[in-house]
């Protein structure tokens, strides 16, 4: 099957300016095809917080021109031969990876132990990266996305694929060092900042069984949401001069989603327990702020990160997902309005997931609101 007579156009930033909604459409130019990749035709890809900074260049100098967008979800339409797990009409997704050293030369010792995610010799980002063959990465903010067929997911029939796309990148990011930290019955878990991240923590820790999860917010005005979500506990950081006093030394583990440099990161760590772990996912632009020892070296605690998570964590958290029922809460927004989106996303409007939605597209396309 080569269906090959499709164009691959999407929002393209030309220079940093584009994270101030000025994207502009055109056509580019992807990875040139390889019999162990796919290309799929875009439906659905959530906004990440790290659209943002790349566009911005926050994090280093992008390579424009570059499409944004790692929560995707598509039918496939074209397939490698040496693809065993995909045909052409099935429904797929791509998280935020798109390649690592599997299948070529010398797998990793990351790879050839499933955490792809953590290859260090070939980890393309399925935006702004660079493939082996030498190819560019393109996201999903876009008509088509050409990926290898490893880093494409196939979509559990029961879930829509508008609620399917955010989990591939700010689902997964929370659902792998919550599963990894053992978050669980006996457990009390802060998730820090609730966005499109840590929407998902607070609903993965119930799914997990945790006992208890706590959110920490700076305002009271997603309290009721968080409740809805499953939180018990909720504090307001910027309402309660005492909130670090008041729930100092209750939480075991804490998932900090936060991007901002100027996190009171003292004032989370002293939510931690004697050896309980705090983890970073959120990526601020200039760093985290300074940490004092004596608080670590009093409580034994441990302080790390996590990066998005593996195809088989992928898949895993669709299973929990359709156990326990987790339904992403999203707003779904037409993919000609994604400017409009980067600005509200600025703004801090999403309720917890903005989704751009492609145009209805015939017989195999999506139609707002149904897979
Ligand atoms: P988001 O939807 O904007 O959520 C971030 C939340 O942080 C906000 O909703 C807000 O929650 C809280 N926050 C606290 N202080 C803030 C401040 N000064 N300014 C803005 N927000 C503040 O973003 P996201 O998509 O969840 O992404 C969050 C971060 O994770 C980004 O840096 C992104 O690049 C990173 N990320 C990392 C990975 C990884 O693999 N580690 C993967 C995906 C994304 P409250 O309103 O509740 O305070
Ligand atoms: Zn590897
Ligand atoms: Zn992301």
């Amino acid at each position: 099957m080569a269906a090959t007579d499709y164009k691959f156009e999407g929002w393209l930033g030309l220079d940093a300016s584009a994270a101030d909604g000025k994207m502009q459409w055109g056509e580019f130019e992807p990875k040139s095809w390889e019999e162990t990749d796919v290309d799929i035709k875009i439906t659905h890809c959530g906004v990440c917080g790290s659209d943002l900074h790349t566009l911005r260049s926050g994090w280093g100098p992008t390579n424009y021109p570059c499409c944004v967008g790692h929560e995707i979800v598509g039918h496939v339409v074209r397939v490698g031969s040496e693809v065993k797990h995909l045909k052409v009409g099935d429904r797929a997704g791509v998280g935020a990876q798109s390649e690592s050293c599997v299948g070529r030369k010398g797998d990793c010792e990351a790879c050839a132990s499933g955490m792809e995610n953590y290859c260090p010799k070939q980890h393309t980002g399925t935006y702004n990266g660079i493939y082996a063959n030498g190819g560019k990465s393109y996201g999903g903010y876009a008509t088509y996305n050409r990926v290898p067929a490893r880093f494409a997911v196939k979509i559990p029939d029961n879930l829509p694929s508008a609620e399917a796309a955010p989990m591939l990148c700010g689902g997964v990011t929370t659902y792998a060092p919550l599963k990894f930290h053992g978050a669980g019955p006996g457990k009390t878990v802060g998730i820090i900042g609730l966005g499109g991240l840590g929407h998902f923590g607070v609903m993965w820790a119930k799914a997990l069984g945790a006992d208890k999860v706590v959110v920490v917010s700076r305002t009271s005005s997603k309290k009721e949401d968080a409740l809805k979500m499953g939180a018990d506990d909720f504090i307001a950081t910027d309402e309660d001069e005492k909130w670090a006093k008041k729930h100092a030394s209750t939480l075991d583990l804490i998932i900090c989603t936060v991007s901002s440099t100027k996190m009171p990161i003292m004032d989370y760590l002293s939510l931690l327990r004697l050896d309980g772990t705090f983890v970073q996912v959120g990526a601020p632009e200039d760093g985290l702020p300074t940490i004092q020892q004596f608080p670590l070296i009093f409580k034994r605690l441990k302080i790390t990160g996590s990066l998005i998570g593996s195809p088989n964590d992928i898949r895993e958290m669709f299973q929990l997902a359709a156990d326990k029922n987790v339904r992403s809460w999203i707003q779904e927004i037409p993919m000609k309005d994604a400017n409009k989106a980067l600005l509200d996303f600025e703004a801090g409007k999403p309720r917890y997931r903005f989704v751009l939605v492609s145009e209805p597209q015939g017989e195999n396309g999506s139609v707002h609101g149904k897979l």
